[in-house]
């Protein structure tokens, strides 16, 4: 397992269309557990491939630090429901949060390290973080999506 530095905005590798990830080998998984180290590093909620670089469909999230760590390769969000703003912000647009519409709840299915197919259903928080996991995979970043962008300097924003 190892640190991978994390892409910002401004390079082009965030505004691509992520490719499907043909079989979970393990090669991918130990993409995987580099980008849960580099997330836990960056003390972030989630990670997506292109955010280190890599061009395929799968991100990793821990909505709840130290809670369960959820995988998802070649995942697809078949139900949304409801719209609620939240505050946002983004490893990959360091120094900047925002307020964004999201779904209340989603239904997201996809597989998971080892292979298998997963469907979960998230609210809130989670659903915010899967969602905004999912439209880096699209090359879709926050800022495009907010309402309203701050700099957390500018504001005194502490987490
Ligand atoms: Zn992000």
């Amino acid at each position: 397992m190892a640190l991978r530095n994390i892409v910002v905005e401004g390079d082009e590798i965030l505004r691509k269309t992520c490719r499907e990830v043909g079989e979970v080998t393990d090669r991918i998984r130990e993409t995987l557990d580099d980008m849960v180290d580099t997330m836990h590093e960056a003390m972030g909620v989630g990670l997506a491939a292109p955010q280190i670089g890599i061009m395929r469909r799968m991100f990793v999230a821990e909505p709840e630090p130290g809670g369960k760590i959820y995988y998802f390769v070649n995942p697809e969000i078949t139900y949304r429901e409801g719209s609620v703003e939240g505050e946002e912000g983004c490893l990959s647009v360091p120094g900047y949060f925002g307020i964004v519409d999201r779904p209340e709840k989603i239904t997201i299915k996809g597989l998971d390290r080892d292979g298998n197919h997963q469907e979960y259903t998230f609210e809130g928080f989670e659903a915010r973080v899967m969602c905004h996991e999912y439209d880096h995979l699209d090359g879709i970043l926050y800022k495009d999506k907010a309402k309203e962008m701050f700099d957390e300097s500018q504001v005194g924003y502490e987490e």
